[in-house]
């Protein structure tokens, strides 16, 4: 199955050819570690995630590196680590606050149903990269020294005639334009207003490194650069894929694309540029002087969102039904039409057995082949669902829908077990196992369902329903 991605770059969809068919290699930019993550921060990572595994389905488990950075060098780290921990000297605090942050964002994601990268290199732990790439372009005549600082040249880029892209291709900006449009309040050490900051003096106190470009003082890298050194470090000087939120097109994409090409004398830094859009809540940008601002955390905890809490698996069946390249508008309603849409999925499917991914219908991945169209394969699952519910016992039926929705990252089991946990009791969840327990003649285990739901004052009734099949219903107890 022919694989077609859209490319930011070209503005169109094309065939996917990997470089290397053995070894598919992909970098999307990970979260900058110094509070928990939005729910906007979320999209990526379970777009993403649905391409790794779509990626792992078409070329083997073995064959894909995916890549996610984690930021750990910020002013916001910075600050954050000051306010939190003020006894504590600066880089200890620094330290407290990544690791501390990196937790929880494993934690959310995990709750998301999303694999861990191959790699989740640390900014921290690739400063001789980014050295040596700030020395090369130095060399190159692309950067230059100016107070400490280290400045990448656009200007100088587009002068040069070689195989090297143009600056602003992929945020198709032309660098006059750019210039034209630039602030008037430039930094006295740039020498054009389009140059950007590869490497900076460190304030005292501040975590500081040897500085590259053989400056004396002690620094600390730019934003941009540190993508460059660890995209570089682990996939090499080009490789398949990069992807990110759309707000990264321009700049950090567009100088991540300059450094890399310009360090390596190379004509792409990526062959496929993938950008998600952006997830708006209730119809409005989220922010925190809006008051709409929204964590992961909360909302599968303790925050009410449209009423209730909610379970990981329900919170990215909702964010996979808009395509990735189009805004998403995060509503409650969108939240529980997800979750009822699993709590069906559980009722009929939830006690078999999870199936190999060998086996999932050539439609579902024709339409993830087709640039990662989930709405589509959302349909497909329906379609799926319903056959089964009415066959429940076709054995083939029943892995095609499980296939389905383990290339998708959604987890029945893992959704019961969520729902248990969150602090709302699921009747009719209790009612499914205990309907498997009786099919599979567990009384013991369907007596104490049972008994379990009389407690709280919930009376079952078994019956027939017309075609004479059993049917159990329930009412609260007066
Ligand atoms: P940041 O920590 O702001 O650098 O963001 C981490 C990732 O989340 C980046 O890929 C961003 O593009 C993405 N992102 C941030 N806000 C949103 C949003 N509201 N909707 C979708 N993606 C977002
Ligand atoms: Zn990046």
């Amino acid at each position: 199955m022919a694989l077609r991605l859209y490319d930011t770059l070209t503005k169109d969809k094309r065939d996917f050819a990997p470089l290397d068919r053995s070894n598919v290699r992909m970098y999307v930019c990970g979260p900058t570690v110094y509070d928990f993550a939005h729910i906007g921060n979320a999209r990526p990572v379970i777009v993403f995630d649905v391409l790794f595994r779509l990626l792992r389905h078409l070329y083997g488990a073995d064959h894909v590196k995916y890549v996610r950075n984690i930021t750990d060098v910020d002013d916001k780290i910075n600050d954050r680590a000051a306010r939190d921990y003020p006894g504590l000297p600066l880089n200890e605090a620094i330290r407290k606050v990544t690791e501390q942050t990196e937790r929880q964002f494993h934690d959310d994601v995990d709750a998301l149903g999303c694999l861990r990268p191959s790699i989740e290199p640390r900014a921290t732990e690739h400063i001789g990269e980014m050295r040596s790439i700030i020395d090369r372009l130095v060399a190159g005549g692309f950067a230059y020294v100016a107070e400490d600082h280290v400045l990448f040249s656009p200007q100088a880029m587009n002068a040069a005639n070689s195989i090297l892209p143009r600056y602003g291709s992929l945020a198709n900006r032309s660098l006059d334009e750019m210039i034209a449009g630039a602030r008037v309040d430039v930094a006295p050490y740039k020498r054009d207003a389009t140059d950007f900051v590869l490497w900076k003096p460190s304030k005292p106190g501040e975590p500081s490194w040897p500085s590259p470009a053989g400056i004396a003082t002690q620094g600390r890298p730019g934003w941009h650069i540190e993508c460059s050194a660890m995209a570089w470090k682990h996939l090499g000087e080009t490789f398949d894929i990069h992807g990110g939120g759309i707000d990264l097109v321009f700049p950090h994409h567009e100088n991540e694309v300059a450094q890399s090409c310009c360090a390596f004398h190379t004509d792409r830094m990526a062959t496929t540029w993938m950008h998600n859009g952006f997830l708006q809540v209730e119809g409005e940008k989220m922010s925190k002087s809006l008051g709409n601002f929204v964590t992961i955390r909360e909302l599968l905890g303790s925050y009410k969102f449209g009423g209730r809490t909610w379970e990981g698996a329900a919170l990215r069946y909702a964010m996979l039904t808009t395509h990735y390249r189009q805004p998403i508008d995060w509503t409650g309603a969108r939240l529980l039409w997800a979750r009822n849409k699993l709590v069906e999925f559980f009722k009929v499917a939830g006690s078999q057995a999870s199936v190999d991914e060998e086996e999932v219908d050539e439609r579902v991945v024709a339409a993830l082949c087709d640039d990662l169209n989930v709405p589509h394969v959302i349909v497909e699952l329906d379609r799926q669902f319903l056959e089964l519910k009415h066959r429940p016992e076709d054995k083939g039926k029943a892995a095609a829908f499980h296939a389905t929705l383990k290339l998708l990252g959604v987890n029945l089991s893992e959704f019961d077990r969520q729902i248990g946990r969150s602090e709302e009791n699921l009747i009719e969840v209790k009612i499914a196992h205990r309907n498997a327990a009786r099919r599979a003649k567990d009384w013991t285990e369907s007596d104490r369902i049972r008994d379990e739901l009389a407690a709280m004052g919930v009376v079952l009734k078994d019956g027939k329903d017309a075609d004479g099949k059993p049917i159990t219903t329930w009412e609260i107890a007066r």
